[in-house]
């Protein structure tokens, strides 16, 4: 389980040719260091960037894709061609490579000097075609690839760099890493459904089943003196009533939440689990649904999903560590209600309990209240409401043919007014362009009502992410109309029909 991307490694490649001579090529490689190094250092690119040796010939190409593909820290590629280097030297290496990689095109001089540039210079600096040898056998092999454009010391040449680094740092976390479901899917529902082989064969985790019993057992070799420590933080991290506090009349409640928090922990902790469900539907030997647990581990970086939803576990996890260092929170999430008046349409989101504190407007409550669902004793909480801001909501959807992202982003706004009685975290966003459009447009695409939202993440994180994984991504944004939509569906339904021949 990652829990810090400094440990991870992007290797810069340059490549060239043995054209230009020695000279040439040693200036290339001083060139590569400076622009590797100035890359590592910034502050816009969470990952290690790593130069490697100047790449001139098929074999050191193919040799360093293996080691690439080896290396556990390496989660991919920035390929550079300061000069030509051609392409079909890249074809070997480029095939057997299992890591993303993004191209960068840029040069390394900024400007050019108009009064002194001759012929050495040109045939030094010559990425502007250069890059377009490389691009081409890139799509000629028909990888999906991210190409950033600019100087490379540009803040927004940065900026996208580290935007795919996350993205590829989630990708990295996704294979291998392990699914927990506690529970199956709750009966009936399609959605959160779907196709685990096809899903580990496309994104590497694995989803593994289990009765709640497993879980029942460690939670109750839970300690005493386990669940005093954990009240004792709950007290130091939360508002808590005094009826929640010891002698209080849900205070046993609160204890019973926590000797499920510990016993949950334990369990994905001894399993390796970086992700897990549950499902009210099966709940045997819990006393209560687990709200306060679910939270507070989704803090602590476990992605998770509602009634048995991996997929939605695994891209909250995915999110989690695209996030990893950046401002605001991410969470499960659930388009719970509307608020459709004419002066502001909005979207009131929560879950049952399960909303991650991360994206919390200060110290949140703990409380106890009943449940409607589920038959089980009352179980505890943490409500809180989020602070206003950009944020997105991305829901990953098993077609039948293939996966489907879809992203959407919101503004969070304040609720219209303090909800006294609603003892669930919530947030109130308003979607882009508009929740006719917004929530028209998702419904055509299928998408789910169980989301991953951030307030950490831009849509280019998930866009990025879609395109290492090669899936298909949808975007309802300011610039997106239903007809529009409805075509770009149709488009899609037959591209990737096709695409599996081509
Ligand atoms: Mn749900």
């Amino acid at each position: 389980m990652i829990n810090d991307l400094k440990t991870l490694e992007l290797w810069f490649v340059t490549g060239s040719q043995h054209l230009y001579g020695e000279e040439t090529l040693k200036q290339v490689d001083r060139d590569s260091r400076e622009i590797a190094a100035a890359l590592d250092r910034s502050r816009e690119i969470p990952v290690r960037i790593v130069f490697k040796p100047v790449l001139t010939r098929p074999d050191a190409i193919l040799a360093l894709c293996r080691e690439a593909n080896n290396a556990d820290y390496c989660i991919g590629l920035i390929t550079w061609m300061h000069t030509f280097s051609p392409a079909k030297m890249w074809i070997g290496g480029l095939k057997v490579l299992s890591k993303p990689f993004m191209h960068l095109h840029t040069q390394f001089n900024r400007d050019i000097p108009w009064d002194s540039i001759d012929m050495d210079f040109m045939n030094l600096n010559q990425s502007a075609h250069g890059g377009r040898e490389f691009g081409f056998i890139g799509s000629r092999l028909r990888i999906d690839r991210k190409v950033v454009v600019g100087h490379w010391s540009s803040e927004e040449v940065q900026r996208k760099t580290g935007v795919w680094s996350r993205a590829a740092a989630a990708w990295h976390e996704w294979q291998g890493t392990r699914v927990a479901r506690f529970g199956d899917n709750m009966r009936e529902v399609a959605v959160t459904e779907g196709n685990k082989v096809s899903a580990q064969i496309q994104f590497g985790y694995s989803v593994s089943g289990y009765g709640v019993g497993d879980l029942v057992a460690i939670v109750n070799a839970v300690s005493d003196s386990e669940i005093g420590t954990l009240m004792e933080e709950y007290e130091e991290l939360y508002h808590v009533p005094s009826e929640t506090k010891e002698g209080g009349s849900l205070n046993e409640a609160l204890k019973e939440a926590a000797r499920i928090e510990k016993g949950m922990r334990n369990f994905l902790e001894e399993g390796g689990f970086s992700a897990f469900t549950t499902t009210f539907e099966d709940l045997h030997g819990l006393s209560q649904l687990p709200g306060l647990a679910v939270q507070r581990l989704m803090a602590d970086g476990y992605g998770f999903g509602a009634e048995g939803d991996w997929k939605t576990a695994a891209l909250v996890r995915a999110m989690k560590v695209m996030a990893m260092g950046l401002e605001g929170g991410t969470s499960f999430m659930e388009d719970y209600t509307y608020h459709l008046h004419p002066d502001g349409m909005k979207v009131l989101g929560a879950h049952m309990l399960e909303v991650c504190p991360s994206i919390s407007n200060g110290k949140a409550c703990l409380e106890v209240h009943p449940l409607g669902i589920g038959g089980k004793a009352d179980p505890a909480r943490l409500v809180f409401d989020v602070a206003s801001g950009t944020g997105l909501n991305a829901s990953l959807m098993d077609m039948g043919n293939r996966y489907r992202m879809l992203v959407n982003p919101c503004e969070v706004v304040p609720a219209n007014a303090p909800l006294p009685n609603l003892p669930v975290a919530r947030v109130v966003w308003e979607p882009a362009p508009n929740l006719e459009v917004a929530a028209g447009a998702w419904i055509l695409a299928g998408g789910a009502h169980h989301t991953g939202f951030s307030m950490a993440l831009s849509a280019e994180h998930l866009e990025d992410f879609s395109e290492i994984a090669g899936i298909e991504y949808l975007l309802i944004d300011k610039d997106t109309s239903i007809s529009s939509f409805k075509k770009e569906l149709r488009w899609n339904d037959l591209y990737y029909h096709l695409a599996k021949g081509i």
